[in-house]
């Protein structure tokens, strides 16, 4: 794996059967859109999101009634870690743990008095269960919006430490934060300043980031920008869509800054007036391809699709393997070298084959 040297050090936190933070991978994750009183809707869009490389699953929990579902779910054969997602009742949080859920997100400031707390660090506690404390700009507390003025990152940094205060009081560590900001700047700077205060695991992504693209767009920024600092440990793009769409944009962002262990991150040229060949369909064609699984790949490889002879090969130097177009032919090339000459019709085939005989 390519891996980010200057990782910020983090406390290592078990959920389910995975683990985040310290030396563990970026983990995926997403939420759940079907309502979670239907257990069988759950459980498909569960497995959809399985299907498409989640590693962690949020439900919303609204009622004691819809915590039922992880049992559901659990004893359906889902294996994933499923967070339960709690708004202000305590008890809701009580009947997820017992219910099979692998990580708590519950804000204790917003829940009452220290009893209340207490009951959820003793059932969490009981059943080996984190919890995610989840600040945003929308939901601060009165004082520190009165110390502050408005949501700023240092309010937010603020929130989330006070939360956290909250649990420790009763000697519980066991924590993963997120800090969401209406902009991707403030989730930035916010999630900067909480990194310096603490060392537990970040969840980070860019709250109502928008449509696919639009909402892609904002959590590359948002989201890579902290992980190019070494900050942050899980990651939701959070889009008003499918939430596989969200799964496939968050590998596809881990992919863009070579945190991912296996797959094609691939490299391809605009194209220009020297391209002869029809480079945005073949680029198409292979991606398509590589979605269907005709590439098999162990570890992350650099794939790089340029428009000329000329330039190609010498522009995608750092690619592992690439195709460079010519008039009616191209030619295969490996790390800047050319390999061999191909007809340019054969060439996405000819790519297939070579990565795949690469990983033999
Ligand atoms: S690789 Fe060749 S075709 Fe592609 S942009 Fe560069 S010069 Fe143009």
């Amino acid at each position: 794996m390519t891996y980010n040297t200057n990782r910020r050090k983090t406390k290592n936190i078990r959920i389910g059967n995975i683990s985040i933070g310290g030396d563990a991978p970026v983990a995926v994750q997403s939420m759940l859109c079907t309502d979670t009183h239907d257990a069988e809707a759950c459980l498909a869009q569960t497995t959809a999101l399985v299907d498409a490389g989640c590693d962690i699953v949020r439900l919303a929990v609204p009622d004691r009634e819809a915590a039922k579902t992880f049992a559901f779910l659990k004893e359906h054969g889902v294996t994933i870690p499923l967070v339960a997602d709690i708004h202000f009742d305590y008890r809701i949080a009580l009947e997820a743990a017992a219910c099979g859920a692998d990580k708590i997100r519950i804000n204790p400031g917003n829940i009452g008095d220290d009893d209340r707390v207490r009951a959820v660090v003793n059932a969490c506690r009981e059943h080996g269960l984190p919890i995610r404390i989840g600040v945003n700009s929308g939901s601060l507390e009165k004082h520190i919006l009165a110390k502050y003025g408005a949501p700023t990152a240092e309010a937010l940094a603020e929130s989330a430490m006070y939360h956290a205060a909250l649990l420790e009081k009763f000697d519980f560590t066991n924590i993963v934060i997120s800090i969401k900001a209406s902009t991707v700047r403030e989730m930035i700077r916010a999630n900067r300043i909480l990194a310096d205060k603490c060392d537990y695991p970040l969840h980070l992504g860019v709250t109502e980031a928008g449509t696919a693209h639009m909402g892609t767009v904002k959590s590359a920024a948002g989201i890579g920008a902290l992980l190019c600092d070494g900050i942050g440990d899980t990651i939701r793009v959070s889009l008003t869509a499918d939430p596989v769409e969200e799964v496939k944009e968050a590998h596809n962002i881990l992919r863009a800054l070579e945190l991912e262990e296996t797959g094609i991150n691939v490299v391809s040229c605009p194209t220009c007036g020297r391209t002869q060949i029809p480079l945005i369909d073949m680029v198409k064609e292979f991606e398509s391809r590589v979605a269907k699984g005709d590439v098999k790949t162990d570890r992350c490889l650099r794939v790089a699709m340029m428009g000329c002879i000329v330039n190609g090969p010498g522009e995608a130097r750092e690619a592992d393997i690439g195709i460079a177009g010519g008039k009616d032919e191209a030619v295969l090339f490996r790390h800047g070298e050319i390999v061999k000459k191909i007809p340019a019709a054969a060439a996405v085939d000819t790519l297939v084959d070579e990565i795949n005989a690469l990983m033999r």
